[in-house]
């Protein structure tokens, strides 16, 4: 197929629409990837090679010559050799005077060097002019085609004519150039291919903090306690019904703590007057990871539901249900239909589930593909009245599940509550303050300083 596709676009020299030569220092793993494609994109291409000797891992329908040889063959010349063999560049300093140099290199670790590595490049060869690009995208995914996850290409450089020349390359090969301002942002740029998830970090520690901490609780009060007290082994809970008690109680949790930030934010500008000063960085940050945190949410929501579906073929289930049963028939009496609690567990179980589906809802909408398709005041409608609501609704869910044992003193063992009850302490406190914000007295001053009003302007008159 890609022999193909290459022999198709090798005739593309023959046509008017003719490529311009591009030169790659380097054959290596990325030097040939890029080189593979570009040559299926109508791009001749000549090696810049400390061996002119070809192998057959080389594109058939590239030149190999030296590294001075090359560079005079085209305006355009990739660099793809790592950081520590940039020194013989300088040696070609005349030869290099005028062209465009791509900087394509990654380090081992974030800020590596005092300069990002095109910096260093532009100060080896001050002659010519360096582009910071394709260092995001992998020589994996160039050959393999899958660039979904990495079709961006970020670029950044100091003449404007040469980074527009970059950037089409980049989209003749099928890539998304995404102009990154001048050659100061390549040190920013290089560190993005070594942070591993950084918007997700957050979310996870403290789902893991989370899921530790109610885990251990949950042990004490319902397998241990059980155990001391009443010498019943009740160690099969660890099995299904714990993880089914911190599912919901960590999906309760973090979809609240999606919707903290911007509660917080409101008390913050009310009380400075204004929307113009910078909020702290730890809330910065966290604002920033809440699609993250409300995903994390949705797949606690998403397994509590998986394990509420095993919940009648549990034998433990079974054996209690079938054990009333008999104690019924032996009694020789039927339990009356408990009215209040028919319509407790009904509710319980119809909250929960609008309260799951406006959760799918709101991570569908979340998706990149669908949150390009709708506008900024869409997006916001989605993810905050109907975030909210689902918030509401999931914590209902919660509150008709504790029923009219809630407060009652025999749902504490060993004065701890249930861990259901400090799920709820988070979500309440989000929707009391955020209810007491919409009141006019509070809403209409927070929408003028979000409009830019200030209450104590240096500029009013
Ligand atoms: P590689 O496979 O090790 O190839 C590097 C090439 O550099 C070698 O094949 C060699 O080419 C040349 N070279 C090695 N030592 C040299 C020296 N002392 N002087 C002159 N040239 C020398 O590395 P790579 O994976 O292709 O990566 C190349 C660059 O692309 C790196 O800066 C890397 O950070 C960047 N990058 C790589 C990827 C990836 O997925 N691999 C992704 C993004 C960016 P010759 O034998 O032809 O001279």
């Amino acid at each position: 197929m890609n022999k193909k596709s290459s022999n198709i676009m090798a005739l593309a020299p023959t046509t008017s629409n003719k490529r311009e030569t591009v030169c790659i220092f380097g054959t290596g793993d990325f030097g040939r990837a890029l080189a593979h494609k570009m040559i299926q994109s109508g791009y001749p291409v000549v090696f810049g090679s400390r061996s002119t000797q070809t192998s057959s891992l080389i594109p058939k329908d590239a030149e190999v010559l030296s590294h001075a040889e090359a560079a005079r063959k085209a305006t355009i010349i990739i660099i793809a050799i790592q950081r520590q063999h940039y020194n013989f560049l300088t040696s070609l300093g005349e030869i290099l005077h005028g062209k465009v140099l791509v900087d394509i290199s990654n380090n081992l670790k974030i800020n590596q060097y005092p300069e990002s590595n095109a910096e260093y490049l532009a100060q080896l060869v001050p002659g010519a002019k360096v582009v910071k690009a394709f260092n995001t995208v992998s020589a994996w995914a160039l050959q393999s085609g899958t660039l979904d996850a990495s079709r961006q290409v970020f670029v950044c450089g100091d003449d404007m004519e040469a980074k527009q020349m970059v950037m089409d390359i980049v989209r003749a090969l099928g890539l998304t150039p995404l102009d990154q301002g001048s050659l100061l942002a390549a040190q920013e740029i290089e560190n993005y291919p070594l942070q591993l998830f950084p918007m997700w970090k957050f979310p996870i520690l403290l789902s893991l903090g989370l899921v530790t901490f109610f885990f251990l609780y949950s042990l004490i009060r319902d397998v241990i306690y059980p155990y001391v007290n009443e010498n019943k082994d009740f160690s099969f809970f660890i099995a299904i019904s714990i993880p089914n008690r911190i599912c919901p109680i960590l999906a309760l949790i973090l979809l609240a703590l999606v919707y903290v930030p911007g509660v917080l934010a409101a008390i913050i500008q009310l009380y400075r007057g204004t929307k113009y000063s910078r909020f702290p960085d730890w809330l910065d940050k966290w604002m920033l990871c809440r699609k993250q945190l409300g995903l994390v949410a949705l797949a606690f929501a998403s397994l509590h539901v998986l394990f509420t579906l095993v919940i009648p073929i549990r034998s433990f289930v079974r054996w209690r249900t079938s054990s009333q049963i008999v104690s019924q028939a032996l009694n020789n009496k039927t339990e009356p239909l408990d009215n209040t609690n028919a319509w407790l567990s009904d509710s319980y179980l119809a909250l929960g589930i609008l309260g799951f589906f406006l959760f799918v809802l709101l991570g569908i909408t979340s998706l990149p593909s669908v949150s390009n398709n709708v506008n900024w005041r869409e997006f916001r409608f989605v993810q905050s009245k109907l975030g909210y609501l689902t918030l509401i609704l999931c914590t209902a869910h919660t509150l008709v599940y504790g029923g009219k044992w809630f407060l009652s003193p025999s749902s504490y063992r060993w004065y701890l509550p249930s861990a259901y009850m400090l799920s709820l302490i988070v979500p309440c406190a989000v929707l009391v303050v955020k209810f007491v914000l919409i009141f006019p007295c509070l809403d209409k001053p927070l929408t003028r300083i979000r409009q830019g009003w200030e209450r104590n302007s240096k500029y009013s008159e």
